[in-house]
């Protein structure tokens, strides 16, 4: 039995597509706490289903109110085990999170544990299987849409390290034309759709992925991870 005579925080890893892709740790704690604070309930509802657990579900997701949050804080007061899952992947990793773990650290102290669930991260997932060196890296998360974005595709066009990035269907062809213009020599590599039915690694210069994805426009659709390496 893991659950500490503290209340406890578990912050669960959940998969990235593949519903296999979850620890028998994670599956534990979700039967066992007293609610899943979920980024979109009903997303993680299917995950519970899969796995007959059976645990009352919370909303708890970027756009919570303070008063969320006390509901949530006052639930840790009164003993109550909770483990926070986002919709895929390690949640407060570009997920929610990190406020209410931050405030729950600022109120309790000790007297809260919060516990980390490992398990899939989209960026690890990509580094894993793309054949670039992951000894040192440089993650950005989701880029900016404007500002600072110019600034930043500079900053990565002299970067002696590895960068890796999360972007998504509306923005990849855009990135690849400023890689294009500002790495034109750097190695790209792309995780798309990882663990999923379509998964896929596509590498080259921005400009080859780019011709690849133009020629295969049903390629531009799905989650992406973008591993660029410099020359
Ligand atoms: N917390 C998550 C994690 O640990 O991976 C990341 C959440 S972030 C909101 C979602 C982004 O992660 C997507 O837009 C995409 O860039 C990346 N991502 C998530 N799942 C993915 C997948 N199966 N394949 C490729 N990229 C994925």
């Amino acid at each position: 039995m893991e659950i500490d005579i503290k209340p406890t925080l578990y912050i669960v890893a959940t998969p990235i597509g593949n519903m296999e892709d979850i620890t028998l740790r994670a599956l534990r704690i979700l039967k066992e706490v007293d609610y899943v604070l979920c980024e979109d309930t009903r997303t993680t509802q299917n995950l519970l289903n899969k796995y007959e657990i059976k645990t009352k579900t919370m909303s708890y997701h970027a756009h919570s109110t303070d008063g969320k949050e006390s509901v949530i804080l006052n639930l840790l007061k009164a003993g109550k085990n909770l483990a926070l899952v986002s919709d895929a992947g390690t949640p407060c990793i570009s997920d929610p999170g990190v406020m209410l773990v931050s405030h729950v650290k600022e109120e309790f102290g000790d007297d809260v544990n919060v516990v980390p669930v490992p398990g899939p991260s989209a960026l690890i997932t990509a580094l894993s299987a793309s054949g670039v060196s992951s000894a040192e890296f440089v993650f950005l998360g989701f880029l900016p849409h404007k500002k600072g974005r110019e600034t930043l595709f500079k900053e990565i066009s002299h970067s002696k390290r590895v960068v890796v990035f999360y972007e998504s269907t509306h923005r990849i062809m855009k990135t690849l034309t400023s890689l294009k213009e500002h790495a034109p020599n750097f190695k790209v590599v792309i995780g798309r759709e990882l663990t999923k039915q379509f998964e896929q690694f596509v590498e080259g210069t921005p400009d080859e992925i780019l011709q690849y994805f133009t020629i295969n426009d049903d390629k531009q659709r799905g989650e992406f991870v973008v591993i660029v390496e410099p020359k």
